[in-house]
């Protein structure tokens, strides 16, 4: 089992600093909870090398209500120095420690060529792409009440319409390496009646772009109350023949390979017997179940 989906930072004005002892924790959790491997996978938008190239792009958006929200929201996630972070990564792992480096990056419409420029210069093992932007609406910011209103308003037919064609967009930049929480737009709860063509569009952005499909156990602690992606989901990736990883998408250490065991049943229900690791953005193929190491894990 992996936990390929990790923050160090809850959301929020914070110092952002990585830490050697606070990387080798999360590694002492994970392989606790019998996780050989883990993903640290900070939000891309938390560095300032990130918000030099990438700040203010809700302006470039027709979006007078929402675009400030997001504007000040974005300026409240600020602080992190992206060379920093890689470097304490970098040194975990040659220190030994069963962890690799990972970003979780958003998708910018229109800008995922400046994306990969900006990542270009670094030694990525494993990058995530996620939406959870639809313009300049965050919709799984439940914190912002005016983001929050917004399932209110909107046809829920045409918001999942709207995060699926993102989500191909994303998918076929070829910029990341696993499509994180697939179905994020189930977040609140609400579905259309018919979810199929939605579920079959995301199913062949992955197996086209030959991205894998992140498994994710954060869904059970959001109003939905399941994972992602969602059993007929699953189903549909192993149909088209998509591998997945494993993820928390813990922000702190306690929710560190939060429900493994949950998450290996719903893979074994769907067929998956191995999941995707990653090394320098090449994937291998691992045993779902593999016996977690006996000697423990520190910095000695
Ligand atoms: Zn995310
Ligand atoms: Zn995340």
């Amino acid at each position: 089992m992996l936990d390929y989906h990790l923050h160090l930072w809850p959301h929020g004005p914070r110092p952002l600093e990585a830490t050697l002892e606070q990387v080798a924790a999360y590694c002492a959790a994970a392989q606790a909870a019998g996780v050989a491997e883990i993903a640290l996978t900070e939000h891309l938008f938390r560095f300032r090398q990130a918000d030099a190239v990438l700040g203010g792009w809700w302006s470039d958006l027709d979006e007078p209500v929402l675009g400030p929200v997001m504007g000040e929201w974005w300026a409240s996630e600020q602080g992190g120095d992206l060379d920093q972070y890689v470097e304490v990564v970098v040194a975990a792992k040659a220190a030994g420690l069963p962890v690799v480096l990972g970003l979780e990056v958003d998708h910018y419409p229109g800008r995922m060529h400046q994306v990969a420029d900006l990542l270009a210069g670094y030694p990525f093992d494993v990058l995530l792409g996620s939406v959870h932007w639809l313009g300049a609406w965050g919709f799984d910011n439940f914190g912002q009440d005016v983001f929050a209103a917004e399932w209110d308003v909107r046809a829920i037919d045409a918001v999942w319409d709207t995060y699926t064609t993102h989500l191909e967009e994303l998918a076929d930049s070829g910029v990341c390496d696993v499509l994180a929480h697939p179905d994020l737009c189930k977040i609140s709860g609400r579905r259309p009646d018919v979810p199929d063509e939605f579920h079959h569009r995301m199913a062949e952005a992955a197996a086209r772009s030959g991205m894998a499909a992140e498994v994710s156990s954060a869904g059970w602690r959001k109003p939905v109350g399941e994972a992602y992606p969602s059993p007929a989901l699953l189903d549909r990736f192993h149909a088209a023949g998509v591998p997945v990883t494993t993820a928390s998408d813990a922000h702190g250490l306690g929710h560190v390979a939060e429900r493994r065991g949950d998450l290996a049943t719903l893979l074994a229900g769907a067929g998956y017997d191995a999941l995707a690791a990653y090394r320098q953005r090449r994937r291998r193929t691992v045993p779902l179940e593999s016996p977690a190491p006996s000697a423990s894990v520190g910095l000695a």
